[in-house]
């Protein structure tokens, strides 16, 4: 097993990270820090957030740096000025008593001119949102001619955040001979581009597969009905009583107004979003990072950055509109090797997103169910049962009260006891969800079952005109593909032709279960088609007569 010390870092800097209790060096790390020791090549780093890249680039800086020159000689970028405030407080706490650095942080929301005070002290590393050093730049504050090493973190939500041109005036102030390190989740044209224009040669090391998501991540989603939304979100949050979450919507106006409804309903719950002063936003991080707040509900802009460890859920009120953010916003949960959730609230609407996504992340998105009362209050009551199981009796404490106790409770046996005890909690979520119908009632029978995750919607052209209902159809699949109505999702029958759902996983049995069938003297064709048939119809209707498309050549007779 590698030590840092065997990647190349000094003794003295090996001894300070392991006084901070990193012992071993992740994936990223192994990889990255022997390259970027040699100083002198671009290098590309694809790799989720919660990997261990701050250390991957942060250790080589030390090293390379010069303490002894008060030159700026590294300018790390960064999207938030959250992340910025991170990344200076981890170098600062790799380097420990091993080297000292002037280390200023710069971002917006906070005194430009005490941050021109800092710089004018001489500041040997720079961490910087663009947009903040725009300005400094703007007002000759900072001087770039001297930097040898420019790191680029988290280069495709610069770019997501419009920090394009930014990036692009900031580099061409920088010296042509440095060293630049680019990192990003995901490799969008963009940051292609920047690589392409600003870097060359660079060595590219990808963690993971390539916008594969974190493997800890579980990725899951639950199909609802949109007057639902809520319901199902705070059904969520009971079903887990140890969730320590962050929620993201899609707009400022939904995050203030879910918060705030949660806030209502009894949970610690808080919003971040661009309308909060900065102030507000750093109290409300610190609240989340001491765990007083249970559940943040963020917007993908206000979140980026947000690096605090052991989130066990990140919940998608919607669909991102752009579906790369789902990589970022599940990028919250996992982090150092630990494992989380990631949960999607969908609409039917909304599932070509989820196979969009699936896609992208290579990872099958798993349908769960909406957790139901009954679950509900089951998983709260044995949670408060482990609770009373684990409680630490403080004996020498509690003791002079417990004869006052015991009188208390004299006449009941211990079954009573125990019934009590456990209502005090239960009946709190009996209350509530006794007199709820489960939201799910009514999806199951409309189609889409729980056995499969995101389905593929099947054309074939057979129908009404052939002699079929629902039950001769599903025969008919069973029949040809040995797959049984529990596979079989939402159907379709129109006169000439129909459609049907099924797991994406089953399109190959369903093509070649049909591919050799006719039935009624009709070759049977069948097609993976996507939503319901608009204008796109008549145009796939013409493909069909040129025969372009699949059909069963066979002409096995059914
Ligand atoms: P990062 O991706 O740099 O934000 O790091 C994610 C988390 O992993 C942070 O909490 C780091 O402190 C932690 N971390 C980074 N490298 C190591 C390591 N080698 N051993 C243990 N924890 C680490």
């Amino acid at each position: 097993m590698k030590s840092f010390e065997t990647l190349g870092l000094s003794r003295g800097l090996a001894e300070s990270v392991k006084h901070i209790g990193f012992e071993i060096p992740t994936p990223i790390q192994e990889n990255a820090i022997p390259v970027l020791l040699e100083g002198n090549r671009d290098f590309v780093g694809l790799a989720q957030t919660g990997t261990g890249k701050t250390a991957a680039f942060g250790l080589p800086l030390i090293e390379l740096c010069d303490p002894d020159s008060w030159e700026t000689q590294a300018l790390i970028l960064a999207p938030t000025r959250e992340l910025c405030v991170q990344i200076a407080g981890d170098l600062e706490r790799f380097s420990g008593s091993y080297r000292k650095f002037n280390l200023v942080a710069v971002y917006g929301g906070s005194s430009i001119s005490d941050q021109i005070k800092k710089i004018k002290k001489g500041a040997q590393i720079i961490v910087a949102t663009p947009g903040r050093l725009i300005d400094l730049i703007g007002r000759k504050a900072v001087r770039l001619e001297t930097i040898r090493y420019v790191v680029l973190d988290e280069a495709d939500e610069m770019l997501n955040m419009g920090f394009k041109e930014d990036l692009d005036e900031i580099l061409s102030h920088t010296p042509s001979d440095k060293s630049t390190w680019l990192f990003s989740a995901t490799m969008p044209a963009e940051v292609r581009r920047i690589m392409k224009n600003y870097m060359y040669d660079p060595h590219e090391l990808t963690i993971g597969e390539k916008n594969s998501g974190n493997t800890n991540i579980e990725h899951q989603f639950i199909l609802i009905r949109e007057k639902d939304r809520y319901a199902v979100l705070k059904r969520l949050l009971d079903f887990h009583p140890d969730v320590f979450g962050l929620i993201f919507c899609r707009t400022r106006v939904d995050t203030q107004r879910v918060a705030d409804q949660l806030i209502k309903d009894g949970y610690n719950a808080d919003a971040l979003h661009g309308d909060l002063t900065q102030q507000q936003r750093d109290k409300v991080m610190k609240s989340f990072r001491q765990r007083a707040i249970r559940v943040l509900v963020a917007t993908d802009v206000a979140a980026r950055g947000i690096d605090v460890d052991d989130i066990t859920h990140v919940i998608h009120m919607n669909i991102p509109d752009e579906i790369e953010f789902y990589t970022h916003r599940s990028g919250r949960t996992a982090r150092a090797g630990k494992k989380g959730i990631s949960v999607a609230l969908a609409t039917k609407g909304e599932l070509g997103k989820i196979r969009q996504i699936e896609k992208m992340i290579r990872t099958t998105i798993t349908r769960v169910p909406i957790p139901s009362g009954v679950d509900i209050c089951r998983k709260r009551l044995l949670a408060l049962m482990r609770r009373v199981h684990d409680v630490k009796v403080q004996e020498s404490a509690i003791a002079g009260f417990l004869p006052d106790v015991y009188e208390e409770l004299k006449d009941l046996s211990r079954e009573d006891i125990i019934k009590r005890f456990a209502s005090i909690e239960f009946n709190r979520f009996l209350d509530y969800y006794g007199n709820v119908e489960d939201p799910d009632a009514g999806l199951e029978g409309e189609g889409r079952t729980e056995r499969y995750a995101t389905g593929s919607r099947i054309f074939i052209n057979l129908g009404k005109m052939d002699g079929l209902d629902k039950a001769g159809l599903i025969e008919l699949i069973d029949e040809c593909c040995g797959l049984g109505k529990k596979d079989i999702g939402k159907i379709e029958l129109k006169g000439a032709y129909s459609f049907f759902e099924i797991d994406t996983a089953n399109v190959t049995i369903v093509r070649e279960g049909f591919g050799d069938v006719s039935f009624r003297g009709r070759a049977v064709r069948v097609e993976v088609t996507g939503k319901k048939p608009t204008d796109t119809k008549r145009k796939k209707k013409d493909k069909y007569r040129k025969g372009e498309v699949w059909r069963s050549r066979k002409g096995v007779k059914v």
